[in-house]
């Protein structure tokens, strides 16, 4: 936005503490906390001079003339840090403004202090402080949930009052002004439902701060704000017990039943043919077992766009998830494809890439205006311009060697083919289609003789990513990539053509240094599961290739980089429902390689961990934890026939490097310029506004 010198605000919070610190032990993965705030950080400007109230709990009081008000409860201080963030060679540079949240100096029990009760006269302090203290803090408990639900309402709640403080001073400067202007000025970008909740806290500011009635608040509000869908996973869906939110924002919670209420009445006015849909498009579940606010039903009522981040997710969620809304706002719902800055993601990580593009398309204009890549497409086969590819690849994957040598203490062969998974560690994301297939290659290596082998393409497979504390399954998906890298790589029969290593402590840094380095990725998702992707684009820029599914944002990138540029396997999307019902009722039958692979797996090769509880949720037979919901097993066959393809192609060094520079001649539609120039001009309706 910055580079595009588009005037906005960002927001979010100072947390203390990051998600994790990844270490790796011999029992897996290991979660040290990470301090974000202990080193001074140069950039923050803290703003003395903007803070907010935000208030929790209290009850609701009735004015005589009917308006209502929220009271009572606790209030704690929102306190600014605005952290400049430059666009790219221009004058603009916009603001992300991170709030702190602070106890109200008068909370500070002066006379419980100095009675010696320390602790007491300390505590708003501490709940205060709690607010920021960690990114995701654990959901699991009731407390845990609330801290969510506080953190999700302290970003909301100061937020809106900084954007409406600023509209009423600008508006001030001059003449007379009306709240119907407030969206011409004003677009709200909900990213995921997590900031849910600024649709209930704008309508409450409207109405009971600034005496609008229900209808213009409505319109002001609808008019203002759009949703992005980041996920169509269920349990990804949040829900948030009406009970917690009744306590915690009861002003809140009148706000949402009367938008459900109105909502449910238009559709019994005006859509009859909906009426048997209610239960599951209005926006409270009162199931008496659980009753629940939801809140992507909430931002698709209030919001006056949808969108979702790559073609086929906007069309599933048309088809799927809303597929009731679109009958009765057509025109609502659009599709943004995500994409990735071009300035981190080759000018800035890879410079010897980006120094040889600059030079053949004799400028550099590329790097903001990424659709000028389709000009290496003429140079695909020229033998010097793949010399120059090739070297500066050689290069990148030299500096990724040292520095796995350096973190894992594995050494790895830049001339073997570098083949690699980064992302969080989920089942959806397949990790284990991909461990499996490697278990199965260190299989065949084995049983080769030193004849067989040399014909064999060298592999240096690579994986990395976190996986949440409390997901038992990722972590032993984590554990069970380090086992097998442990034996395949000491096992001097076979580790000149195999190497499996787990790069620790994936972050955007780490991802800096691999990505560059990378000839081979993988991103292959159950189809329809992966909204987009981002990974996928990033390494396709940098001339990777990709094997992977029709999921997400891979469609697009396949279609502009050519299918012939592309290693496709896997069941598509509109295969999925059958598939599932197939195994369930025992009509699947495994390939070979497949049932071999786990076989090995579970005969203990990789150790004495018991690996038998992952291995049983690929197992066909239904029942909970088991089922292969995510279809490993039948993808298996056609993922080890396209990397057989990916081995033959590797041979040939001519037609893969030809592959390489397509990849990154057609990335250019993934660029993030192109996807924020679409969201300012079909969802904000904001132009350029550059610094004289
Ligand atoms: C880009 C990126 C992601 C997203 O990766 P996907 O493979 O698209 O899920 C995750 N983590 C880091 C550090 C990244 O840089």
């Amino acid at each position: 936005m910055a580079t595009l010198n588009l005037p906005a605000w960002g927001y979010g919070l100072r947390y203390r503490y990051g998600l994790f610190k990844q270490r790796i032990t011999k029992e897996g993965q290991e979660e040290i906390a990470e301090d974000w705030l202990e080193k001074f950080s140069p950039w923050e400007v803290v703003r003395h001079d903007v803070v907010f109230p935000v208030r929790f709990f209290g009850h609701v009081e009735v004015n005589p003339d009917g308006s209502r008000k929220w009271v009572g409860g606790d209030t704690v201080q929102a306190l600014a840090y605005d952290v400049p963030i430059p666009g790219y060679k221009t004058k603009n540079t916009i603001s992300l403004r991170l709030w702190e949240a602070r106890a109200s100096s008068d909370d500070f029990n002066l006379f419980l202090f100095n009675d010696g009760q320390y602790e007491s006269a300390s505590q708003l302090h501490s709940r205060a402080q709690q607010i920021c203290a960690v990114l995701y803090p654990g959901d699991a408990t009731e407390n845990g949930k609330l801290l969510r639900l506080k953190q999700q309402f302290f970003l909301c709640s100061a937020s809106l009052q900084d954007i409406i403080l600023r509209f009423k001073e600008r508006k001030n400067e001059n003449r007379s002004w009306k709240w119907s202007e407030f969206p011409s000025k004003v677009a709200v970008q909900l990213n995921d439902t997590h900031p849910t909740l600024a649709i209930p806290e704008l309508m409450r500011l409207l109405m009971d701060n600034e005496g609008l009635g229900w209808d213009e608040a409505w319109d002001v509000t609808t008019r203002t704000v759009a949703y992005t869908n980041h996920t169509v996973l269920p349990e990804a869906l949040e829900k948030w017990s009406q009970s917690v939110m009744w306590k915690l924002l009861p002003r809140h919670m009148e706000i949402i039943e009367e938008i459900d209420t109105r909502f449910i009445t238009m559709i019994r006015t005006t859509r009859t043919d909906l009426e048997s849909k209610l239960p599951s498009i209005c926006i409270l579940d009162n199931n008496p077992q659980k009753p629940v606010v939801r809140m992507a039903n909430l931002c698709v009522v209030s919001s006056h766009k949808v969108n979702g981040v790559a073609q086929l997710h906007s069309d599933i969620l048309k088809a799927e998830l809303f597929a009731d809304y679109v009958s009765i706002w057509p025109k609502k719902f659009q599709n943004k494809t995500n994409g990735i800055t071009p300035r981190r993601w080759l000018r800035f990580c890879s410079p010897e890439l980006s120094d040889i593009i600059t030079k053949w398309l004799k400028t550099d204009q590329w790097v903001t205006k990424l659709d000028l890549l389709v000009g290496l497409r003429k140079f695909a086969e020229n033998a010097d311009f793949q010399a120059e590819w090739s070297s500066a690849k050689m290069a990148n994957k030299q500096r990724l060697a040292q520095y796995i040598l350096r973190e894992t203490g594995v050494s790895i062969d830049p001339n073997s083919l570098f083949d690699i998974q980064v992302k969080r560690i989920h089942e959806y994301k397949r990790q284990l289609l991909n461990i499996l297939g490697a278990i199965y290659r260190y299989k065949k290596l084995k049983e080769m003789n030193a004849e067989e082998r040399k014909n064999t393409t060298p592999r240096t497979i690579m994986f990395g990513g976190k996986a949440f504390a409390t997901y038992t399954n990722a972590k032993r998906i984590v554990k069970l990539v380090n086992d097998v890298g442990a034996v395949v790589n000491s096992d001097p029969e076979v580790n000149s053509y195999l190497k499996v290593v787990f790069v620790p402590n994936y972050n955007v840094s780490v991802a800096e240094m691999l990505i560059p380095g990378s000839e081979l990725s993988q991103h292959i998702s159950t189809a329809g599961m992966e909204a987009s992707g981002t990974s996928n684009m990033k390494f396709a820029l940098n001339g990777c290739l990709i094997i992977g599914t029709l999921d997400g944002a891979n469609v697009e990138i396949r279609e502009e980089i050519g299918e012939e540029n592309f290693f496709l396997f896997g069941a598509t999307a509109d295969e999925v429902p059958r598939l599932r019902k197939e195994r369930e009722n025992g009509l699947f039958k495994p390939d070979p390689r497949f049932e071999e692979a786990k076989e090995y797996t579970r005969s203990g090769a990789f150790g004495s961990y018991d690996y038998n509880p992952l291995l049983d949720s690929l197992e066909g037979n239904s029942g909970y934890g088991r089922g292969d919901y995510f279809l490993v097993g039948h993808d298996f066959p056609s993922y080890m026939d396209a990397q057989e393809r990916v081995d033959e192609a590797y041979k040939d060094r001519k037609r893969w490097l030809k592959m390489s520079i397509l990849s990154t001649a057609g990335s250019g539609k993934f660029s993030s310029d192109r996807t924020i120039s679409q969201y300012a001009k079909e969802i904000w309706n904001i132009e350029e506004c550059r610094v004289p």
